[in-house]
């Protein structure tokens, strides 16, 4: 085991700030970089702030990640919930409109807690900040420096902070999708690790209503209209806590929704679900609607690297970006921060942590890359570079695990797949791919009671358990059910 006198962590949102909890224990001082302030109090202390331009977008997080997120800050889920956050059940309380079918609705121990993303993330930097070995430096993260053979990082150049140097044992690059790290490692002298990219271009309007009594049918908290090949528009509605839904209007591939509120009565009426429109009558907008477009999946190959300097780790977005539909990024974020720290304390020197952490992160990484561009690949329009297009049989099998989610074996792969996973011994495992193929073989078509896109299905009596879910052996028996 191994301690660290001073680490500077880049970047303090969630990758981040998780980073800098999970070095906590080992170093003696860390110091998260931001360009923009972190409050913890007054107006600005709860809202989306410049540096994160994703922040006012609906944000869900995974199970896993939240689990993650508990194991680096105990008693974060409680203390979300006395903020107002709001606890549901993943599978019964969510009904999701798919490729024609509704998802079954079946009772889960995969309980998920909802919030607005500032809010969350003011939560956990309340948390990180108040450790007494964290402090942080307001500035703006320019380059690496490093030893005079470029072998090793040694801090970083920072403007804004005293003499705009921090010398540092560690540095930790949480500086999101825009990192520049790629650059600074070829500064000294290195190869800059390939980039990928699945491109898509995606559009979200994300507005906060108050939803009455009743608006939501069947006693659901949140419901959604997936985008399709055949209608690339969807809409997703979920609470938010304190009694507040987040809407987030959406297009793939080039179709972005409307940002006002008169455009999107219409573009309701387009949806394959006409309830979207029935309970969206109801609602009254609490906050103005914010756009977003972001081209898609980037993912850069740190782990693929030849040669790196010791003392630079890369984490989160600044790893990995998705396309946020499918809501992985906070829950990478926390699965690197959780290996950071892992790596840390088994090590007994630095020499090597980066490329151990790089090692590790990297198939976490490509766990939650081939679901979204797996997901992704249904659409014609989808764009590669650095990455071989999906055969026709992978895309079909894309569309499978989206698609087959009406019939109680395929709602655990998906929820196994979604809600649990980034563990690539188990979507690889032939219980799952079996279980896939079962569903294309045999032409799968939703049962019919579950295809009236007017009526979103009652709770089908059954519990699915996370327990079961994570455990292959087990998982194999109840699967092939
Ligand atoms: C529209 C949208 C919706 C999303 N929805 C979800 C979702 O539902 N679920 C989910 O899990 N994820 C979602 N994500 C992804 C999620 O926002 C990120 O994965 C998450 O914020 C973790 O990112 P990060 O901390 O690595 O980087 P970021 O959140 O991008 O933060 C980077 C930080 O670095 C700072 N910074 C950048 N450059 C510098 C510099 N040079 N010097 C100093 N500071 C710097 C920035 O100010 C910022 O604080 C969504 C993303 C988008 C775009």
């Amino acid at each position: 085991m191994t301690t660290i006198d001073h680490a500077v962590v880049l970047g303090g949102s969630i990758a981040g700030l998780l980073s800098a909890a999970a070095l906590a224990p080992r170093a003696h001082r860390i110091t998260v970089v931001d360009r923009d302030p972190l409050p913890l109090e007054g107006p600005d202390a709860q809202v989306a702030r410049r540096g994160v331009p994703q922040g006012d977008q609906i944000h869900h997080l995974l199970m896993r990640g939240q689990e993650r997120i508990e194991e680096l800050l105990p008693g974060i889920g409680d203390e979300l919930l006395a903020l107002g956050c709001e606890k549901y059940d993943d599978v019964a309380d969510f009904s999701q409109f798919v490729d024609g079918a509704w998802r079954m609705r079946i009772q889960s121990d995969l309980k998920v807690t909802m919030f607005r993303r500032p809010l969350f993330e003011w939560a956990i930097r309340r948390r990180v900040l108040a450790l007494s070995n964290v402090t942080v430096v307001k500035g703006m993260a320019v380059g690496l420096l490093a030893s005079s053979d470029g072998a090793r990082v040694s801090g970083a150049k920072v403007r804004g902070a005293p003499g705009g140097t921090l010398a540092a044992d560690l540095v930790v690059d949480a500086t999101g999708r825009g990192s520049r790290s790629p650059f600074w490692i070829e500064d000294l002298g290195y190869e800059r690790p390939v980039e990928r990219h699945v491109r898509i271009y995606m559009g979200y309007s994300t507005w906060t209503v108050r939803l009455p009594e009743g608006a939501l049918p069947k006693g659901l908290a949140g419901i959604s209209a997936s985008a399709s090949p055949a209608n690339p528009f969807g809409v997703a509605i979920r609470p938010c806590g304190n009694g507040l839904h987040d809407v987030a209007a959406y297009g793939m591939a080039g179709h972005y929704p409307p940002d006002d509120l008169d455009a999107m009565a219409g573009f309701f009426e387009e949806l394959d679900s006409p309830v979207i429109a029935d309970v969206m009558k109801k609602a009254v907008p609490a906050s103005e609607i914010v756009p977003y477009r972001m081209p898609g999946n980037q993912r850069r190959m740190w782990e693929d690297l030849p040669r790196r300097p010791e003392n630079l780790v890369v984490v989160g977005d600044a790893v990995t970006s998705f396309n946020p539909i499918y809501g992985q990024g906070m829950t990478m974020a926390a699965l690197g921060a959780g290996v950071l720290g892992d790596a840390l304390a088994e090590a007994g020197t630095l020499d090597g942590l980066a490329e151990t952490v790089q090692a590790r992160l990297g198939p976490l990484a490509q766990v939650a890359w081939d679901l979204a561009v797996g997901a992704d690949s249904v659409y014609p329009q989808a764009e590669y570079e650095n990455v071989e297009p999906p055969s026709a049989r992978d895309r079909d099998r894309a569309r499978a695990q989206s698609a087959a989610q009406s019939a109680e074996g395929a709602v655990r792969v998906a929820m196994r797949a979604t809600a649990l996973y980034m563990d690539p011994a188990y979507l690889g495992s032939p219980v799952v791919q079996e279980t896939i193929d079962r569903w294309l073989t045999s032409g799968h078509k939703p049962a019919p009671e579950v295809t009236d896109p007017t009526d979103p299905p009652d709770v089908t009596p059954g519990v699915v358990r996370a327990a079961d879910l994570l455990e292959p052996a087990t998982a194999a028996g109840r699967l092939a059910g």
